[in-house]
């Protein structure tokens, strides 16, 4: 047998448990969510290994969470027969902190209460948001597939440690005790649980059992009270949300289960959620968040769409599911075709997957054209966050440019915000003006005051600024819209056509003319450093400026290769 060991918390762990129980009072009862979507993803992962090992089932193969109650000793438990923990287990999952994202927001805390308690929400802090309310809790668990003498036992008091010792366990799966603190005994109540359940947790695919609950009359003369059963009922609609018809399904809803699986606090911008029949069946149910995730520039490794196979939790690799411009964009994928056994490699071959991916993308892009159409404000806010990286889209979807280039916002030398769509830019046109003129420059003041704006200026052409680092890249992808072509006014000799008069066309080329031999000079001295040096028309005030010959690399470009080493 072996013996109670004390051991102590990560560093961050310790820290993280200090915030939790100082800090976080502002939302209590999202412990609830928390725990219960725990012991939720506990049954998924036992659904999952349990199709290469139907052993792992053991004698209980209908998965369920339970909520139960004890008034006298002050203690809630979630009991789940998912796919528990083995003592190792226990000690790693529970004791240090393993995602990736808790470690990050650890990072940004600012020590500022306030501002940490919102973090929190944003990144959720899951099992250890227990202590919230509690001051011990205990869990008892044995792993599917283990004997019944290697349960653990993990008790902490949420300070500096916890302790583990075997146990004999003959249910499979985990039972979580808090142990609750004086202040939270309202949580000793059949109504609360349940309208907490109610509110954050009914779109668990699972059964979420409670004790019944029944009147009982007073005796002579005494007052009648609710009193707790021996029987369990469920108490949520206990079928997956995305697989419920649309009209079944409230806003809130449909929010609430975003905030799960999206790990964030606030309402998403929009939602689409459908049932698709065609080559291959599915549902997909996709949001547009309001807010940037910490991790937004990593490419590597996208998350955040969840594939499921007929209810079945497979993976969540957004990669498969949704082009990498796309990394936003978070939901629910559930296919009716696919095999459950499907691996990561089948994924990227499979043809239903293809025509998966192809079929949400186009359902993003039409939930994003009809959040510029009828929402201006939310999409000005997407754009805000997002624009950046679905301008990646251009490089990568040529399939899909004409959609994405409408739905592009820029800065520009007539309006102060990023707002200016291609086709005002069009619409405002000047007659005769035969191209969609724009800057890039690292800054909107930097662009502003370009000498190579001066002509465009002074004839009141607009000229769209670009300030992202990925415009100058993007745009390579983009040459005209709607039939125009985009020019950049940074490169080669800007070609004003109609919009140049003849005067000023015959000024330029008696000026050529007449300082051929400066400009000769000119050539020599600078023969290291510039290809050609010629008279312009561009410049109004400025002596000289700087342009890229066309089709040569631009100065972002090169300064941005630059800065990378190259
Ligand atoms: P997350 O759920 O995002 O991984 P949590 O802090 O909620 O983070 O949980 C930490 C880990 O503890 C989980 O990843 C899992 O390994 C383990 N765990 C928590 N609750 C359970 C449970 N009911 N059954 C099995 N493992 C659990
Ligand atoms: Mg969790």
């Amino acid at each position: 047998m072996s013996q109670k060991q004390t051991l102590s918390f990560q560093a961050e762990v310790a820290q993280l448990l200090h915030l939790v129980t100082h800090s976080l009072y502002s939302n209590k009862d999202i412990f609830i969510r928390e725990l219960v979507s725990n012991a939720s993803d506990a049954c998924d992962k036992l659904r999952f290994e349990a199709l290469a090992e139907a052993a792992l089932y053991e004698d209980a193969p209908n998965l369920e969470v339970r909520v139960e109650f004890d008034k006298a000793a002050r203690t809630l438990t979630i009991t789940d027969n998912g796919i528990g923990l083995s003592e190792k287990e226990a000690i790693e999952n529970l004791g240090t902190i393993a995602k990736s994202g808790t470690r990050e927001f650890m990072n940004r805390l600012s020590g500022d209460q306030k501002a940490d308690a919102q973090l929190i929400g944003q990144f959720g802090v899951g099992f250890y948001s227990g202590f919230i309310v509690a001051d011990k809790i205990t869990v008892e668990s044995r792993r599917a597939g283990l004997k019944p003498e290697e349960g653990v036992r993990w008790v902490s008091g949420g300070t500096g440690d916890f302790e583990v010792e075997a146990i004999t366990r003959e249910k499979r799966g985990t039972s979580v005790t808090l142990h609750l603190r004086e202040d939270a005994a309202d949580y000793l109540s059949n109504w609360k649980l349940k309208s907490i359940i109610g509110k954050y947790s009914d779109h668990i695919s699972l059964p979420i059992l409670m004790r019944k609950e029944e009147w009982k009359e007073g005796e002579e003369g005494k007052p009648g009270e609710m009193v707790v059963t021996d029987e369990w009922e469920t108490v949520n609609k206990a079928s997956a949300l995305w697989s419920r018809p649309k009209k079944d399904i409230t806003d809130e809803q449909y929010k609430e289960f975003y905030k799960t699986i999206a790990h964030d606090q606030q309402d998403p911008l929009a939602w689409s959620h459908n049932r698709v029949e065609g080559s291959t069946d599915y549902t997909q149910l996709l949001y547009v968040p309001a807010h940037a995730p910490f991790d937004l520039w990593n490419r590597d490794k996208p998350h955040g769409v969840k594939l499921y196979v007929r209810r079945v939790f497979i993976m969540d690799d957004a990669q498969a599911l949704l082009p990498l411009y796309m990394r936003f964009v978070k939901g629910v994928v559930d296919s009716a075709d696919l095999p459950l056994n499907v691996s990561r490699e089948l994924l990227q071959e499979s043809r239903d997957v293809k025509s998966i991916r192809e079929g949400n993308t186009r359902r993003v892009l039409s939930m994003l054209e009809d959040l510029a159409a009828n929402k201006p404000e939310d999409y000005a806010k997407f754009w805000a966050e997002f624009g950046a990286v679905l301008k990646e889209g251009l490089a990568e979807d040529f399939g899909n440019t004409e959609r994405l280039a409408k739905l592009l916002r820029f800065a520009s030398t007539t309006t102060d915000t990023v707002s200016v769509s291609l086709a005002d830019y069009k619409a405002r046109m000047k007659e005769g003006q035969e191209a969609i003129y724009y800057i890039t420059a690292e800054t909107a003041a930097g662009a502003r005051n370009s000498p190579q704006l001066e002509v465009f200026r002074k004839k009141g052409i607009e000229v769209l600024l670009m300030t992202d680092r990925v415009d100058e890249w993007a745009l390579n992808y983009l040459h005209e819209f709607d039939g125009t072509p985009m020019q950049s006014v940074a490169r080669g000799a800007v070609d004003l056509g109609k919009l140049q008069d003849e005067t000023e066309k015959k000024a330029a080329e008696e000026a050529a003319e007449a300082f051929k031999p400066l400009l000769a000079k000119l050539k020599e001295a600078l023969k290291d450093k510039a290809s050609d040096v010629r008279v312009t028309t561009r410049l109004v005030d400025s002596p000289a400026c700087l342009v890229v010959s066309e089709g040569g690399m631009s100065l972002q470009l090169n300064r941005l290769l630059k800065q990378m080493g190259q």
